[in-house]
């Protein structure tokens, strides 16, 4: 029998609803759940995509570093490094000279900074998506190109490109992994379709969670930086917010070719990242940093694959192949996806993000973030009880 919520539950649901389309397309955050519905014991938020290991990495070297080491009041009473200072000393990390690289505060502002200069009339979107890359058309229209249900949303080349030859777009998006799914083109599927995208004025490519995908994303993102070099017209970002669990302290980076950089530099962005951004970006130069970084982010990884095999028995659901540390997941027994959101929160204090407003996706579906083991462990016992209980 599928999930039905009660009186109680049904108001509360109501109320998520509305505050939802308060929200937009993103989803209302925790602390605003957690002040709307004191009563309600929220514990855990599974719609917040990250790596708490790689947030308690980074918390033991800001003490020692900042704290313990007396910089935070010069951290804060002084204007930070300029963007191009701060590039400049990255470069060996990201593989490419400081001209190439443009840092942002969140790779949001970079998205929004492209989006508002360089994607001319027309730009192809790959739908489901993260939804600035619909939001943030100004002059321009965005041509979806649809994410296929039978290809577990994963993108076929081929299809797109025959869209890129149908719709002719100035500029075409790229997610790799993908979000809301999690669906991963190899590195040489990706060099490849760079190739048929060889006309295309702006080919944007954002590898947010590439670090969730690869056995060594350091190597694999400094690849794809490089093939700026050689692609002028390929822009390629990456947020630091979900690998290195710092969403708050607003960080991403940019690898493009340099007069565009000269362009975005001459409208603003002098002083666009913090003294906390900065120290985030200086801290990938520290091999200490690094190594322990390597191991946080393979302990996550290994969590996330046994997520998947965990939720993948249960038989009210159909969970979707994800190389990102979130699982998509549709329900297959007849339950809502805002049914299921609220029974969990009601019941079990989980957050989930329901995906009704994600275009390009019909059907029932949730975002289920993964986290620590035994994170992962309650979330899917309480969905097994969810379902027993219904
Ligand atoms: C979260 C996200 C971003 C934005 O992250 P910032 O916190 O702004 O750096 C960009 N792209 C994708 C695909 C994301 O999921």
């Amino acid at each position: 029998m599928s999930i039905h919520l009660n009186k109680t539950e049904q108001k509360i649901s109501r109320e998520l609803a509305k505050l939802k389309r308060k929200s937009g397309s993103h989803s209302p955050s925790f602390s605003t759940l957690k002040w709307l519905f004191p009563k309600l014991n929220i514990k855990l938020d599974c719609c917040f995509l990250s790596n708490p290991y790689a947030t308690d990495l980074f918390l033991k070297f800001f003490d020692k570093d900042i704290i313990k080491g007396g910089k935070f009041r010069s951290l804060i009473e002084h204007y930070p490094s300029q963007n191009r200072a701060v590039s400049a000393r990255v470069t060996r990390f990201f593989g490419v000279p400081y001209q190439y690289l443009f840092i942002g505060n969140g790779s949001t502002e970079i998205i929004q900074a492209i989006f508002h200069n360089f994607i001319g009339k027309k730009v192809l979107v790959p739908i489901p998506t993260f939804s600035p890359y619909l939001e943030f058309v100004k002059h321009s229209t965005a041509i979806h190109h649809q994410l296929e249900k039978i290809n577990n949303y994963l993108l076929k080349p081929q299809k797109f490109l025959s869209d890129v030859h149908k719709h002719k777009p100035d500029a075409v998006v790229l997610i790799n992994p993908n979000n809301p799914d999690g669906g991963y083109l190899k590195l040489s599927e990706v060099k490849d379709l760079l190739i048929g995208l060889k006309n295309i004025e702006t080919v944007i490519l954002d590898a947010s969670f590439i670090d969730f995908a690869e056995k060594n994303p350091a190597r694999t993102l400094r690849t794809l930086f490089k093939l700026v070099k050689t692609h002028p017209n390929l822009i390629v970002l990456k947020s630091l917010s979900k690998d290195l669990g710092i969403a708050g302290l607003r960080v991403g980076v940019a690898a493009m070719d340099p007069q565009r950089i000269d362009g975005l530099l001459a409208n603003g962005y002098l002083w666009n990242i913090s003294g906390l951004a900065e120290y985030v970006l200086d801290l990938q130069n520290d091999p200490h940093f690094r190594r322990q970084y390597e191991q946080s982010r393979r302990l996550i990884v290994k969590e996330r694959d046994a997520f998947y095999r965990q939720l993948a028995k249960i038989k009210q659901i159909r969970v979707y192949p994800s190389k990102a540390n979130f699982f998509l997941v549709e329900l297959t027994d007849g339950t809502t996806a805002q049914d299921f959101m609220t029974r969990l929160l009601t019941t079990y204090g989980i957050y989930t993000r329901p995906c009704g407003d994600k275009v390009g996706l019909s059907g029932e579906f949730v975002r289920i973030a993964s986290s620590r083991r035994a994170e992962n462990d309650y979330v899917v016992n309480s969905i097994k009880k969810a379902f027993k209980n219904a």
